[in-house]
């Protein structure tokens, strides 16, 4: 095996361990999961951003993640027929593909090739920044007769999280130890919730160094075909042992590919910072297209749904355990202002030295979507950075034509090729 500038290379000790592991992992978490009701154990349904996990397993719950189930549906292109039954139920072609192939799932018995996805024993609608997420569960709650808990994130307006918004979130925190307490017949234990955080704590540091360590050239990892991948421990085990050990295992695998001078394609040429969701359905020819370029995404804000560490600095904290849950469930992307979301893609692109922004607009997700046109139009117009913005759906292969995407990939790489011939030749 080469590296990229040619060399032999030693045997290699750690590649391919993250990808093995997360597998491995994901098929227990939905092993698990699947077992819970014939062990009556409890189930929480969580949203991903800003979700409260470490709570939820403080209490015993397993936590089920409907928008994690429809990206494994997606990926294993069976999203479709769950699509259309739920458009069968009357759910319009304009609602969120997610919440269309959940509901159509639920209709069609929960039964997946990865798991018999359980029934709720608590909702918890961790409301932040997507209005869809209340309209969702409220649909669930109905019908599964299930109790629903909305913990509601003021939106992110400013640049720094307010106290009062802290304090708010707090006092619902409070009260959801109270239902969870109902719900399980188990006393809140405070020493169980802070292990929890404490592993989320170390899963969340090592998580950031691994995404850090895309600022090396050529970068070591794809911080979005990659990193979408490797990042679901942080979202359906985090707070568990497993799931700080498996980021230890990822880290490690970063790192031999920073001493071998290893990345994600034979040649790195361009690095770009990718905003938006994947097209889960056509992710491998949509990562080919990327590929066929030695493009490597540098930083992308989809790999950040479910938290902003990388920036904020802020992690979950065993000694002020309700207060820094509260302010990671401010601090999601989505719940963040579309001008702080704008000036993070700036940031993105200054420090991690991208050739270009690609921004991936999907017509099911207007917490995305809105926005992205004008971010194109000012990036690309004003600020004279290359920008490309295309269209599909992140469930949905309806909305995805794979010869119109590869025409504007290729005509955008075209384009960038084009501008370092002519800084090379003017410098
Ligand atoms: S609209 Fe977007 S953020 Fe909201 S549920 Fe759908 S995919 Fe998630």
């Amino acid at each position: 095996m080469d590296n990229q500038d040619g060399k032999t290379l030693p045997e290699l000790k750690h590649q391919g361990a993250g990808r093995w592991l997360q597998k491995e992992m994901m098929t227990d978490y939905y092993r698990a999961l699947s077992e819970a009701p014939q062990k009556g154990e409890p189930v929480a349904y969580l949203f991903i951003s800003g979700n409260v996990g470490e709570l939820m397993r403080a209490f015993g719950f397993h936590v089920c993640f409907p928008e994690v189930n429809a990206l494994q549906c997606g990926i294993k292109h069976v999203s479709p027929q769950y699509l259309l039954r739920s458009e069968d139920a009357g759910y319009s072609a304009d609602v969120c593909g997610y919440v269309k192939n959940d509901i159509g799932l639920l209709l069609s018995g929960n039964k997946t090739s990865f798991a018999q996805i359980p029934p709720p024993s608590l909702l918890v609608c961790n409301y932040a920044g997507c209005t869809t997420y209340i309209k969702w569960w409220e649909a669930l709650a109905e019908y599964y007769g299930c109790p629903i808990f909305v913990l509601d994130s003021p939106y992110n307006r400013l640049d720094h999280i307010r106290r009062e918004d802290i304090a708010y979130v707090v006092g619902q925190l409070k009260e959801l130890i109270t239902v969870c307490e109902e719900v399980t017949g188990t006393k809140f234990d405070p020493d169980r919730l802070r292990e929890t955080l404490e592993l989320a704590r170390q899963a969340e540091e090592l998580w950031v160094k691994i995404l850090h360590a895309c600022k090396h050239s050529p970068s070591p990892l794809d911080a979005y075909f990659e990193a979408v991948f490797l990042m679901a421990p942080i979202y359906t085990l985090r707070g568990t042992p497993q799931a700080m050990q498996y980021f230890q295992a990822v880290w490690e695998e970063i790192q031999e590919r920073l001493i071998y001078g290893l990345g994600p394609v034979p040649q790195e040429k361009f690095r770009i910072v990718l905003e938006g969701p994947p097209p889960w359905p056509k992710f491998r020819t949509f990562w080919d297209m990327f590929k066929s370029w030695g493009a490597v995404t540098v930083a992308s804000t989809y790999s950040k749904v479910g938290g902003l560490w990388d920036v904020t600095g802020r992690y979950h904290d065993p000694d002020n355990p309700l207060e820094s849950i509260a302010e990671y469930t401010l601090n999601c992307y989505v719940n963040w202002s579309l001008p702080r979301r704008r000036q993070l893609l700036l940031d993105y692109a200054r420090d991690y030295n991208a050739d270009g922004i690609v921004i991936h607009s999907v017509k099911s997700c207007r917490s995305f979507a809105a926005g992205e046109a004008d971010f194109r139009e000012e990036f690309s117009k004003e600020l004279d950075i290359p920008t490309l913005l295309i269209e599909s759906d992140l469930i949905d292969p309806r909305y995805f034509s794979d010869a119109q995407m590869k025409n504007r990939i290729d005509a955008f790489f075209e384009s960038l090729e084009h501008r370092k011939y002519v800084a090379a030749r003017a410098a």
